[in-house]
């Protein structure tokens, strides 16, 4: 699963130019019996199985002893850990390397949290049946936040969250989709209006679909007029075109 997915365009691109590299290593590689055993039914009953214990340090003990001891956050995908989000895809990029545990069935024998892991870090409020996926989505943020792995013509910056409030909204070619134009300003050639416009645009966003992320947005005093007049015309953008 990781591999197909990483392999692919963007990421898989980064990973052959030796930007940045990702390996999934399979836990049965550190089980010795016959069956190459990596889960247990669990003490006390109940249902289903639970990641055993062994397999998971020992692949954690091999990747450390690769890097001479180093060792790196190790994170588990959980639905019970912190809510992965932006700010913690810029934490994780400042990092040289991260271990990402990927449970299964009932989730890991709860002696790998206590004294392996790092940091149990969830996706979001509801239950997948693997953290294959999650360690993806983290792994998938966090490389475009890395020098070389997008294009030197996009730029993570003025995305959604990153400036701390969502993206203006994007158009490209045709100016006139039956009938529906593109605002005229992003035909004007005028870079400055058309930063204006999209500054304004993000605030409006924002405002209408993510109210919440304007209490830790960075608005500087015209941003902070604008919402004014937002809130005070509720949601419809102020006719206005002043600063
Ligand atoms: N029994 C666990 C519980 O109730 O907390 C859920 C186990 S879940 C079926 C199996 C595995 O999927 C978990 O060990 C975890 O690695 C992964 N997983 C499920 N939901 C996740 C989420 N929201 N975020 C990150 N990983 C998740």
């Amino acid at each position: 699963m990781i591999e197909a997915y990483v392999g692919e365009s963007i990421l898989g691109r980064a990973i052959k130019k030796g930007v940045i590299e990702v390996e999934a290593v399979n836990i049965r590689d550190f089980t010795d019996d016959r069956h190459l055993t990596t889960d247990d039914a669990p003490f006390g009953g109940g249902p289903g199985m639970v990641m055993k214990c062994e397999p998971v340090f020992k692949a954690v003990e091999a990747l450390n002893a690769r890097r001479n001891g180093a060792k790196p956050r190790v994170l588990l995908m959980t639905p019970q850990g912190r809510r992965f989000d932006q700010k913690m895809a810029e934490e994780l990029a400042r990092e040289n390397c991260v271990i990402i545990i990927c449970g299964r069935y009932e989730g890991v024998d709860e002696r790998i949290c206590e004294q392996l892991v790092t940091d149990e870090v969830s996706i979001g409020d509801y239950v997948l049946t693997g953290g294959e996926l999650a360690a993806l989505v983290i792994t998938d943020a966090v490389a475009r936040l890395l020098a070389g792995v997008l294009g030197d013509e996009s730029s993570p910056e003025s995305e959604s969250f990153s400036s701390g409030l969502l993206e203006y909204p994007q158009y490209t070619r045709p100016a006139d989709f039956l009938g529906s134009r593109v605002p005229e300003i992003l035909l004007s050639g005028n870079h400055a209006e058309i930063d204006k416009w999209r500054r304004k645009q993000a605030i409006i966003r924002t405002f209408k679909k993510r109210p919440d992320l304007l209490q830790n947005a960075p608005l500087d005093e015209k941003d902070k007029r604008y919402l004014r007049e937002l809130q005070a015309n509720e949601v419809d953008e102020p006719k206005s075109t002043t600063d």
